[in-house]
């Protein structure tokens, strides 16, 4: 433990919503049934059965039931008081203590628009509290929902741009949300955008089989500079990813437990390692996955078959593969 916690490693791909200490949740829920606001939606009991399921450890049998743990959480975080709270709670997470879980983090979060917030005030308040701990050690990534209409589109990435322009830390963005949802062709214009701004672009992508191979290459086409799970891609697909040297973020629980991975000996980071490719051990969602990053990195040291038997080196040299992918290490080129 003592290696891991000393080796030197960036945090990549962390949802913040998907990060937030359950106690928080509790503390917030617990002020939300006092007080409800007036114009939520959602009931107490859709909140206490969301607390409870993650409390209870949440039954994932499928990536689908993943996506059903969000809407309480959201209801949660719907102001700017209690987005802050959230933001800083997930920032002590990774980056406080005597051992912190990372050196950099770069934190992704999708801009919602609620009755008491727009979404750039969305994105200033996780920035406000990034800010505290400085762009040595952070940088938000705006992430898309696969979701998103056209007019909610532009409005985020103009916004994303407009932060960049003023200097804050905003780095990229990225592509999440219903892996089965969305057309990729019409999403293409939002992230050409984004690069010619010097955003660094991440992509969730080929998360499940159902994603078709066609999807897979017209997202690859965008010329991301990293790549979420990437674990269905087909040979093409795969080669595309080696010639680009594409980093890929690799969420080992988040795999397991949403069982688009059976098991760790069959896992494509084994590939990577195997083609000494780029890759970045990341948590994706502590909360559901009950995991850190030094216990992602835990899996990687762990003989099989609970681990992948990764000898120190090699775990070492994962490490530095995250920090080289961080978006803060674009070439200037890009970035201008
Ligand atoms: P947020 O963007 O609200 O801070 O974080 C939670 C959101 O991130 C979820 O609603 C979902 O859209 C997205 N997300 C979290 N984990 C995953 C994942 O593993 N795959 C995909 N495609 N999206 C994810």
């Amino acid at each position: 433990l003592n290696f891991i916690q000393k080796l030197p490693k960036a945090e990549l791909h962390a949802h913040l919503n998907g990060s937030i200490p359950i106690s928080l949740l509790q503390e917030l829920a617990q002020e939300y049934i006092a007080s409800p606001p007036h114009t939520s939606s959602i009931s107490d009991d859709i909140i206490q059965s969301g607390l409870k399921n993650l409390l209870d450890g949440p039954s994932i049998n499928e990536i689908a039931d993943f996506f059903t743990l969000f809407p309480a959480i959201y209801a949660l975080i719907s102001t700017p008081s209690s987005l802050a709270r959230a933001t800083r709670a997930v920032l002590r997470l990774f980056l406080d203590g005597e051992y912190p879980q990372c050196d950099y983090l770069e934190l992704r979060s999708t801009p919602k628009e609620t009755s008491e917030m727009t979404r750039e005030t969305y994105l200033r308040v996780v920035l406000g509290e990034l800010a505290y701990y400085g762009k040595q050690k952070t940088g938000l990534i705006m992430s898309l929902d696969r979701k998103m209409g056209p007019e909610v589109l532009r409005e985020c990435v103009g916004i994303a741009i407009k932060l960049k322009s003023e200097g804050e830390s905003l780095v990229g963005v990225d592509l999440c949300g219903d892996p089965t949802a969305g057309d990729m062709e019409a999403l293409r214009t939002y992230f050409d955008d984004a690069r010619s701004a010097g955003l660094g672009i991440t992509l969730h992508i080929a998360e499940t089989l159902q994603n078709p191979p066609q999807e897979t290459l017209q997202l690859l086409s965008y010329s991301p500079d990293r790549l979420g799970h990437a674990t269905f891609l087909d040979e093409q697909a795969k080669n595309l990813v080696l010639k680009n040297k594409t980093c890929i973020e690799i969420c080992l629980s988040s795999n397991l437990l949403c069982k688009t991975v059976p098991t760790l000996e069959s896992h494509h980071i084994r590939y990577y390692l195997q083609h000494n490719h780029p890759i970045a051990i990341c948590t994706d969602d502590a909360l559901p996955f009950r995991t850190s990053l030094p216990g992602e990195y835990a899996l990687m040291l762990a003989q099989p078959p609970l681990g992948l038997g990764l000898s120190e080196a090699e775990v070492k040299a994962v490490g530095e593969m995250s920090m080289q992918a961080r978006f803060k290490n674009l070439p200037i080129a890009e970035t201008a």
